[in-house]
């Protein structure tokens, strides 16, 4: 069915822009392999986040979590757990299977759905020698409000802490720095369905200039000049044509977060006017993929769910199944039951945030809201 408002809507620029970029990427004959419109994204980025800043760009968010895992856990022997949330999404387990390691779940926090820090303390009482890394995952793109505790806690017991911050490009840390700028690296996606959107496309952020020199070379097949392959690697690499996208959003980034956010205060409004539910703390610093509500009452979901999708409306539910039930997980460790994990995907409802959203659609959420909640 096709729905009058869709989940995501991505805005790109000018098909006559565009159209420019490529003819300059004709004519400079150079298509992809750091080229041109790859040095200036990557530097707008730096620019955008910090300056103190190594960008390495990549040809999604998926190889850059392999890359940035890979690295960063490339002297453990194969086989260990790297503590990661199983509400998230499938990419980041993957990638740490990719990296020659397994997942072990942990559980989130009830009223942030952030990764659990406590979670994280039990699985490493319990399985403490065999975990090598931690991939943190800031939830929707929003910014871990214990992101300090989460670098202590990866800190002291000597383990790199990456960051999966695929949706959150834009978005701001409760203490209003960046994100992407955190623990050993924070990865992005640009992917078309995010806030900040290239068609295909993503990074990792780093302090480290020797941790970004290598992973560029990791994109690269583990390249370095003149010798060949000297480290483990793979292809990588971020076309020009995306790149130059990615230039031209950097162009709107804040107008596009500002006019995301306004939406997501409407939606806020709407449901805690009608004591129906709030939405998920800290969203409103994050670049707002989407609206993420946990309603107060777990009854009223899947009746509001299908209203909004009969009125047109495209309405999800984020992260259901969690990773740790999907078939191709199902033998992975969890710590504990997971179940503010499960809990909450009976209570969550995540709504479209579209640039240029049509008051009409408000007004229709109110009335399915006072009806079903
Ligand atoms: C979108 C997303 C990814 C994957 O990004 P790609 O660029 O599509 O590979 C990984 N992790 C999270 C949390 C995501 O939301």
């Amino acid at each position: 069915m096709a729905f009058d408002v869709p989940f995501i809507r991505p805005i790109f620029p000018a098909a006559e822009d565009l159209a420019a970029d490529v003819t300059e990427i004709v004519r400079s004959n150079w298509f992809t392999n750091f080229g041109p419109k790859e040095q200036r994204f990557r530097a707008g980025i730096a620019d955008y986040l910090g300056s103190d800043l190594e960008v390495v760009t990549f040809n999604n968010a998926t190889t850059a979590l392999v890359a940035s895992l890979s690295q960063l856990l490339k002297d453990e022997p194969p086989g260990g757990l790297v503590i990661v949330p199983s509400f998230t999404f499938a990419a980041g387990p993957q990638a740490i299977r990719w990296a020659g390691h397994h997942p072990l779940f942990i559980d989130i926090d009830e009223s942030s759905l952030q990764p659990s820090l406590g979670a994280a303390r039990a699985a490493w009482d319990r399985y403490g020698k065999k975990i090598v890394g931690v991939l943190l995952c800031n939830t929707f793109g929003i910014g871990g409000e214990l992101i300090d505790e989460w670098e202590t806690f990866a800190a002291e017991r000597g383990v790199p802490l990456i960051i999966d911050s695929a949706a959150g490009f834009g978005s701001l840390y409760p203490d209003g720095t960046n994100v992407g700028t955190r623990g050993d690296c924070e990865i992005f996606s640009f992917h078309a369905t995010k806030p900040f959107a290239i068609g295909e496309g993503g990074a990792v952020v780093t302090r480290d200039v020797r941790l970004a020199e290598v992973l560029r070379s990791f994109s690269n097949f583990g390249f370095e000049a003149a010798d060949g392959a000297v480290r483990a690697g793979l292809n990588g690499k971020l076309q020009e044509i995306n790149a130059a996208i990615g230039v031209r959003q950097l162009l709107t980034i804040d107008d596009v977060i500002r006019e995301r956010r306004q939406v997501l205060q409407r939606y806020g409004e709407i449901f805690s006017y009608a004591d129906a539910g709030e939405i998920v703390r800290n969203a409103d610093k994050s670049s707002v993929c989407f609206a993420p509500v946990i309603l107060r009452d777990a009854e009223s979901r899947d009746p509001l769910l299908s209203g909004l999708r009969a009125a047109g409306i495209e309405a999800r539910v984020y992260y259901a199944p969690p990773v740790h039930r999907h078939a191709s997980f199902e033998h992975d460790l969890c710590t504990g039951r997971l179940e503010l994990t499960e809990a909450v995907s009976t209570r969550i409802l995540c709504l479209p945030v579209l640039q240029g959203m049509p008051e009409s659609v408000f007004d229709r959420v109110v009335t399915l809201v006072d009806q079903h909640c």
